[in-house]
């Protein structure tokens, strides 16, 4: 799994080699040496320079783009199938965020790993992912290709999203955005727990609660999916 901040999950107390052979050195008996090694080619890969020092230096001796490196360089070592990426690039100013998640693209194609990449960005999950599942209030309200999800999008929460995102071709004098605030899990009632937020809500909405059904190619959480067209979107 790679983490949101990659500080709060090093140990800033031990050198980044130390973090790195953990897991080879006690979980799979790998000799120290060996490990050392194998941890400065894994750095090299993910684009680290002179990785024999940088094994040698401490977590707040690296920046912040540097340190996510060396935690996706710790998941490699763990030669996943799967990898978790949470939000790995929110904390990194956006230079070093496309360097993170060019480098997580290549690593993807080359060794064939799955990856999970969780974000609040519905550009850069356009941008990296194959299919894109929207969640609302702890479940997901939409599942799609990430391809033509502009065109084919029909949850309404899915469609306020979209509508949000500013355009760099028109001017407007307030940007949209969904009405209310977001519930969490918890909060939401037996119902839709967009209902407070969408402009469809109906009572049936807020009676039972609307299941994951298949819809023009996605799977969609609404009850009136077949009432509400594109047209009036966003929400
Ligand atoms: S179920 Fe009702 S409230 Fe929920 S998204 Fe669909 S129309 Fe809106």
């Amino acid at each position: 799994m790679v983490f949101q901040d990659p500080r709060a999950h090093i140990n800033p107390t031990r050198r980044v080699g130390a973090f790195l052979i953990e897991a080879l050195v006690r979980n799979r008996g790998v000799g120290r040496k060996q490990a050392l090694a194998r941890a400065a080619e894994v750095l090299a890969e993910v684009g680290i320079d002179d990785p024999a020092r940088r094994l040698r230096q401490y977590p707040h001796e690296l920046s912040g783009g540097m340190l996510q490196r060396v935690m996706i360089a710790s998941v490699l070592l763990a030669e996943p199938r799967l990898v978790l990426a949470d939000e790995p690039t929110t904390a990194l100013d956006v230079t070093i965020q496309a360097e993170v998640v060019g480098i997580l693209d290549r690593l993807r194609r080359e060794r064939g790993l799955g990856m999970v990449f969780i974000t609040h960005d519905l550009d850069l999950a356009l941008a990296v992912c194959g299919r894109v599942a929207v969640m609302y209030a702890g479940r997901i309200v939409e599942i799609r290709e990430a391809e033509g999800l502009h065109q084919r999008a029909a949850h309404p929460y899915t469609l306020g999203l979209l509508g949000s995102r500013p355009s760099i071709d028109q001017r407007a004098e307030r940007l949209h955005a969904v009405p209310g605030r977001p519930v969490s899990a918890f909060e939401a009632g037996p119902g839709c727990a967009f209902a407070d937020r969408c402009a469809h809500v109906r009572p049936v909405c807020r009676e039972s609660r609307p299941q994951l059904e298949p819809f023009q190619g996605g799977l969609v959480r609404c009850h009136r999916l077949a009432e509400i067209t594109p047209e009036e979107a966003p929400v």
